[in-house]
Formats: C-alpha cells, sequence, structure tokens
C-alpha cells in the first residue's frame, strides 16, 4: 500500500503530508492511512491538530481562494530571501 513515501520515517510521511490532511486536499486513502497514523501517534495528533486550527483560522480569515495562499507566500518569502540574502 505505497501510499507514503517509503523512504521516509512513518512520522516524516506524516509531517510530509499533515497540511494537505488538514485542508482536505488527500485522497480519501490516504487521509485514512494519515488519520490512522495520528490515532497511534500522539505526536502527531498534536501537529495535526495544531494544523487544523490553523487550517481554520486561514479559513475564517479569507476568502475561497485561501488554499493558494501559503505556496504563494511561500515563494514570495523565498524571493525575499533571495533578494536579500
Ligand atoms: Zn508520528
Amino acid at each position: 500500500m505505497p501510499l507514503l513515501r517509503p523512504s521516509l520515517t512513518p512520522c516524516a510521511s506524516f509531517h510530509d503530508r499533515v497540511s494537505a490532511l488538514a485542508a482536505g486536499r488527500v485522497a480519501p486513502r490516504e487521509a485514512v492511512a494519515l488519520a490512522a497514523h495520528a490515532a497511534a501517534c500522539p505526536d502527531c495528533a498534536g501537529t495535526l491538530g495544531h494544523e487544523r486550527r490553523f487550517e481554520a483560522m486561514m479559513r475564517r480569515h479569507a476568502n475561497h481562494e485561501v488554499q493558494f495562499a501559503p505556496a504563494a507566500l511561500r515563494s514570495r518569502v523565498a524571493q525575499l530571501f533571495d533578494t536579500h540574502g
């Protein structure tokens, strides 16, 4: 069941996908696999809770295009570092 990257530990795989999971942007089967890990791993369950609170905050404070904002923000920050770094 190669839903998660086999080269990463379960926790690393979870962290890799937790933002997408909190935003509802993973396939149902992957969501099930990630939820199963969170159910067995308190650390990752805590991370998921944090991501879900962040996602809820973003939804409250922005319009329906918010799901594209984090990537745009990251690239903008990267440009700033390129300019000044
Ligand atoms: Zn974990």
